[in-house]
């Protein structure tokens, strides 16, 4: 079952280049050489025409068939438990003591458990929740989320999927055409995928329609009909549905990017009944949006290869504090520490990363007790 979907895709497409290759380019180039004037009947172009179109189409197509080859078989972002600190990290939920204090942690619970907060967003706020590594929470008691099938705690906006059986990052819908789960990792392929997908068919509708055209003159010879006419009316008439149904989802898709959202957030968070999981996505979010253009180069990487099935880079986990160099994160202490407590100010070494060899979990916390 699996397979079927992703191997109907792979029928749709063949069938699609095949007749538009069969009876439209290849008769075009045909005619153009001047070998058979008989098939000169329809529509022909001028040679720049045709080779325009041959090219133009082909490259598009190349680029489909790759898009679709990396959103299929490239994995979608896993929790990264490469190394020991990544490990520890997600397993133990090591990012509590080692990359978050106590009194951030406590403010997250609080802002999260607030449905008024959005309305007290103050740029300080939202400084601070885009810096704290895991905002999201779970529903209950405002804990941290936790995979118990992956035994494994959550990065923000990692879910698990069902079918993969495995926690995926950033984890937008797990996609029966291609077989495979679109993620962090895969998104950006699958977004090109629709896109080139919408071009060929776009060039597919309107390459053949003299074509189309043509195959609605009187039959006088069946067996032409049946195998050169009848294919171009039906491969036009999918690639017309086909053509509707991409541009829908391709903009469904560009709005999500633009607004740094994916499909499980629009519809199991932000518009969901319950408006404890609407607040808790909507104060989670301000970690993630970082303005409609910032959106779109996090989801494709820099403008030059936006077009091009490059992965834009970045491990996912949308934990800051990992990327943050200790000169960085003493920067960004203080405005923490206005927002929280002003005797917090004066002791960053307290949260320097890698400091927990020298003071430890426990000692972290009971350092941030005492102060
Ligand atoms: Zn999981
Ligand atoms: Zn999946």
């Amino acid at each position: 079952m699996s397979c079927a979907y992703p191997f109907l895709v792979i029928v749709l497409i063949s069938s699609i280049y095949g007749v538009f290759l069969a009876d439209n380019l290849l008769p075009q180039i045909h005619a153009l050489s001047g070998k058979d004037p008989e098939e000169d009947y329809f529509y022909q172009p001028g040679k720049t025409e045709v080779v325009l179109v041959f090219v133009t189409f082909h490259l598009l197509f190349s680029l489909l068939i790759s898009c679709f080859v990396l959103a299929s078989q490239s994995g979608p972002g896993y929790i990264p438990t490469e190394n020991e600190q990544d490990r520890t990290k997600w397993r133990e939920g090591d990012f509590v003591p080692r990359y978050m204090t106590k009194m951030e942690d406590n403010l997250v619970k609080e802002i999260i458990s607030d449905l008024n907060y959005p309305g007290m967003a103050t740029p300080k706020i939202k400084e601070l929740l885009r810096r704290i590594p895991v905002v999201e929470r779970k529903k209950k008691y405002g804990d941290h989320r936790h995979c118990g099938s992956c035994n494994q705690y959550k990065p923000d906006r990692t879910h698990h999927c069902r079918v993969c059986d495995r926690c995926i990052l950033r984890m937008d819908h797990h996609c029966p055409w291609i077989s495979n789960c679109v993620g962090f990792r895969n998104y950006k392929y699958f977004l090109l995928l629709l896109f080139y997908a919408t071009c060929c068919t776009g060039f597919v509708l309107g390459g053949m329609f003299r074509r189309l055209i043509y195959a609605f003159r009187p039959i006088i010879n069946t067996a032409d009909f049946l195998l050169e006419d009848l294919p171009v009316v039906i491969v036009w008439l999918i690639s017309l549905f086909l053509f509707v149904a991409l541009c829908m989802f391709l903009s469904f898709h560009i709005n999500l990017t633009l607004s740094a959202m994916s499909t499980i957030e629009l519809r199991e968070k932000k518009n969901n009944d319950d408006p404890f999981v609407v607040h808790r996505f909507k104060v989670a979010h301000i970690k993630y949006d970082r303005g409609w253009y910032s959106n779109l180069v996090h989801v494709l990487g820099p403008t030059w290869t936006w077009f091009l099935p490059i992965f834009p880079g970045g491990d996912g986990t949308y934990s800051t504090y990992n990327a943050l160099s200790y000169d960085e994160y003493r920067k960004v202490k203080p405005t923490i520490a206005t927002v929280l407590c002003p005797c917090f100010e004066g002791k960053p070494e307290l949260n320097k990363p890698g400091a927990a060899s020298s003071y430890g979990a426990e000692g972290e916390a009971k350092a941030m007790l005492s102060a």
